[in-house]
């Protein structure tokens, strides 16, 4: 990669990446036909410095996070080169078992019987990065990191962007890939809908006595969600949700007693939990922003929606987001638009407006439906899950959407 920091300050590029995190990286991997055969100038700007070696032989550790992909966003690491990498690391879900405390309702979904051989893969977030960041590292594009953008302004050709080293760019396209957390979003006065949850996602490795056998669990109690992933070997991955402030007894518990607690509010299906790895916790919301598209501008991943983990629904989501921006692009280019013209960013808004509502109105009502507690919608959930289990149909259709293949 290039370094544009120092002697290119003002550097004129057509799109500038702000976040090279999963779904930043992820993009400026996926422009890299626009950049080798049209000659794209593009510049990923991330604040966080990254590991010195990405080709240092891989440690897999026991604590770290990981995400449930889609087998759609397999499809689409597929297509751009990356899946044959992202696989060394990756454990398919064959199986999804979904159960509620204190209900009898259990739903399976199988891979077999939507003649796939896996419903979705868990890769670790680290091994994503190292991916991503080892494929941009090929690619004729301007890198600055560690670099923060700290001012951006609009100007009538794009957006002129004002670095931490000092660097000064002016992009046609700007993309906003910064997690939604760095104050950018609201400089440019673009309002966000949130809505907490008032719950706490606590995250952590678990490992049973007894292989997973790739199956994902699903539960859901009173208190919120809580979700277990297969990872590879035999740990798995934790999603456990509680009500705020309930998770910091759990969070200082010993390693012991949280294994019992886990065991009272999950059972025995998963076999007997005997290891645990460092807990994480990440408070809940349902962030959305209200504007995700200006001339010159787009807003991505966790930037213009934030969603409740539970469904693995918020990269799977922003990735068919970074596909469809760069059809509109291609497309774009080939009837002559410049990369931040109103047509372009039109015709993205246009392929992600419906998909994103779905995705937003299923994890949330998800969570609503799930999360609330009467007695007449514990039974109206119960049966809703032993209605799932009757009823092929509805059945699959809920595996597809877990699988991204339907929208
Ligand atoms: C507990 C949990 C579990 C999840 N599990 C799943 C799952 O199983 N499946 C799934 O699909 N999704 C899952 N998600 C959602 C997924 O993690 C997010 O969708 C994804 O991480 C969003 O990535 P991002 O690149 O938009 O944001 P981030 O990962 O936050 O990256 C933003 C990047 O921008 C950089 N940055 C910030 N500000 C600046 C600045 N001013 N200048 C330059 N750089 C900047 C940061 O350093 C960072 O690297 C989960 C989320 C949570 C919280």
């Amino acid at each position: 990669m290039s370094d544009m920091t120092g002697d290119d300050a003002s550097r004129r590029v057509d799109i500038a990446i702000i976040g090279g995190g999963l779904v930043g990286a992820s993009l400026g991997c996926a422009l890299a036909p626009l950049i080798r055969r049209r000659g794209l100038e593009v510049a990923v700007i991330e604040a966080a410095p990254l590991p010195e070696d990405l080709h240092a032989p891989w440690q897999p550790s026991f604590d770290a996070r990981a995400s449930a992909i889609a087998q759609g966003s397999v499809q689409h690491f597929r297509e751009l080169g990356l899946w044959s990498a992202l696989v060394e690391q990756a454990a398919p879900i064959r199986r999804i078992h979904v159960s509620e405390q204190g209900r009898l309702g259990v739903t399976r979904l199988r891979a077999e019987e939507l003649d796939s051989e896996a419903l979705g893969q868990v890769i670790p977030n680290a091994w994503m990065g190292r991916v991503l960041h080892r494929r941009l590292a090929d690619l004729p594009l301007g890198w600055h990191c560690p670099a923060r953008v700290e001012e951006i302004e609009p100007v009538p050709s794009g957006h002129r962007l004002a670095l931490s080293d000092g660097a000064r760019l002016e992009a046609g396209l700007t993309v906003l890939a910064d997690g939604g957390r760095s104050g950018l979003k609201e400089r440019l006065g673009i309002e966000s809908r949130e809505r907490p949850y008032e719950q706490v996602a606590l995250i952590a490795s678990i490992e049973a006595d007894r292989p997973h056998g790739g199956v994902a669990y699903e539960r859901f109690t009173t208190a919120g969600p809580m979700a277990l992933l297969p990872l590879r070997g035999q740990a798995m991955e934790l999603v456990w949700t509680h009500e705020a402030g309930q998770e910091q007894q759990r969070l200082a518990a010993s390693d012991g007693d949280f294994l019992a607690q886990l065991q009272r509010a999950f059972g025995d299906r998963a076999g007997r939990f005997r290891r645990v790895g460092r807990r994480h916790a990440y408070p809940l919301s349902l962030v959305t922003a209200r504007e995700t598209t200006r001339p010159g501008l787009a807003v991505m991943g966790n930037a213009a929606h934030a969603l409740h983990p539970v469904a693995g629904q918020g990269f799977n989501l922003a990735l068919r987001g970074v596909m469809d921006l760069v059809a509109a692009l291609e497309s774009g280019l080939d009837r002559g638009e410049a990369p931040g013209s109103p047509a372009v960013l039109q015709e993205f808004e246009r392929r992600r407006a419906g998909d994103r509502h779905n995705v937003i109105r299923f994890s949330d009502g998800l969570v609503r439906l799930f999360g609330l507690d009467s007695a007449l919608l514990s039974h109206a959930r119960a049966a809703g899950l032993v209605g799932l289990n009757l009823t092929g149909p509805l059945r699959r259709t809920l595996a597809r959407r877990a699988m991204g293949v339907e929208r």
